[in-house]
């Protein structure tokens, strides 16, 4: 493994010029859990690496127009550990926890999750479900994006030249929403999601469904966010006939491949069942239970 040259700046400015400065190939290090696997197995060789830890801003969860800011450098545990972010949004928290193991908890971020770019990141349809955006900086000045229009294929994502997503951003949790992240893996942990589905919704007074967001992760080349799987489920109560046009529609969203942890026709399969599990447990959420 070599690294030629590693920098640790502590603003945000200073990690752009850095990465943007930079004429051959730089990457930004966050918990290093993706990164630096795939540089010590010779799948990547940075000419620059920029540790973004010790940004202050990068580093704290803060309260944000009724939500929540994020900042990239924060780790799966620290999320964990917040409460008011556990009690808002208990899906994408319980997504990023589960990510790898203690130790992996430790270091792993839900900005690195999102931009190491595999179909198959926990945090993605959580966040994506959610509604979140990211706070992108780079040289040409700040951007704020659905975290869905990042990702676009297994390690590519629409950051230019330069550019670092700096925060990620939780809207304000309505009352009577509540949502829930569930993934299938073949063992009981420490294992890439075979299949993994984010549903957040929200109720009204009476009960009915009046907005709703499902994302798929692990079944095509990047998360989806399925629209046809969220109609299943507004203006209805979240009954048995609106869970089952649910499973249907997430199964029909899945494009995906074949491989050793699971066909095409299981993946598929297994995207209803837990989009249907998944809204369940929105829905007690979102009722307070
Ligand atoms: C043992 C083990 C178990 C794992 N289990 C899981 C699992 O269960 N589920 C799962 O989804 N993943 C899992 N992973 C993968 C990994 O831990 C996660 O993807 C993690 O969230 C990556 O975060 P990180 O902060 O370590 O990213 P890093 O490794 O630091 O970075 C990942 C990529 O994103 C880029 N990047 C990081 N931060 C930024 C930023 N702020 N702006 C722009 N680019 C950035 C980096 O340059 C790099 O290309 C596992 C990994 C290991 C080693």
């Amino acid at each position: 493994m070599a690294i030629m040259r590693y920098e640790a700046p502590t603003t945000i400015n200073a990690a752009v010029k850095l990465l943007s400065g930079k004429a051959g190939s730089a990457r930004v290090l966050a918990g290093g859990t993706d990164l630096l696997v795939q540089m010590r197995t010779d799948r990547i060789a940075p000419d620059l690496v920029v540790d973004v830890k010790r940004i202050p801003s990068m580093r704290a969860i803060t309260a944000k127009a009724g939500g929540f800011r994020i900042g990239a450098a924060v780790a799966a545990a620290e999320l964990g550990e917040h409460k008011a972010l556990r009690k808002a949004w208990p899906g994408v928290v319980e997504a990023a926890n589960l990510i790898g193991s203690t130790q992996i908890q430790g270091r792993a971020t839900m900005a690195g999750n999102l931009c190491n770019a595999s179909p198959a990141a926990d945090s993605v349809p959580a966040l994506v479900a959610a509604g979140a955006t990211v706070v992108i900086a780079g040289p040409r000045g700040k951007r704020t994006v659905a975290v869905e229009k990042i990702a676009i294929g297994p390690g590519k994502t629409t950051l230019k030249k330069g550019e670092i997503v700096e925060a990620i951003l939780l809207p304000k949790r309505p009352s009577r929403s509540g949502d829930a992240y569930l993934r299938f893996i073949p063992r009981t942990e420490m294992d890439i999601a075979v299949v993994g589905v984010g549903v957040n919704l929200l109720l009204d007074g009476k009960g009915v469904c009046t907005a709703a967001r499902v994302a798929l992760g692990a079944v095509a080349e990047r998360v989806l966010l399925v629209p046809e799987a969220a109609k299943a489920l507004i203006g209805t109560k979240v009954d048995d006939r609106a869970l089952e046009r649910l499973a249907a529609a997430a199964s029909a969203a899945c494009r995906p491949i074949d491989d050793k942890r699971g066909t095409k026709e299981f993946r598929i399969k297994v995207a209803g069942v837990l989009a249907r599990r998944a809204a369940q447990t929105a829905l007690q959420r979102a009722k307070g239970k």
